[in-house]
């Protein structure tokens, strides 16, 4: 199920999905802890965008700046790491 919300940092950041602009297919809103993802991707699609917008919040929250380039590197290889070590996240998780 595809989340509604999350929270990023310690602040509940609201996840909507609707129709966006052609060549948009997500945004992240720092000043409203808001994350948009275009509405009809893919599963795979949309759960890559979340994580890319993920970052992005992390990115803006922590004034990191992170370009698009890196964004879009971190998103594929965590994407990766995650895919092909589905118990990777649960482990760290532990304690
Ligand atoms: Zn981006």
């Amino acid at each position: 199920m595809r989340p509604a919300s999350l929270k990023i940092l310690g602040k509940k950041w609201s996840v909507d999905y609707k129709s966006m602009d052609q060549d948009e297919i997500g945004e992240c809103d720092l000043e409203r802890q808001a994350i948009t993802i275009k509405d009809g991707l893919k599963t795979e699609q949309e759960t890559s965008t979340l994580l890319h917008e993920c970052i992005h919040a992390i990115s803006d929250s922590l004034g990191l700046n992170l370009t698009e380039k890196q964004v879009q590197g971190l998103e594929t290889g965590l994407f990766d790491l995650n895919s092909s070590n589905p118990r990777f996240f649960s482990h760290i998780r532990k304690r």
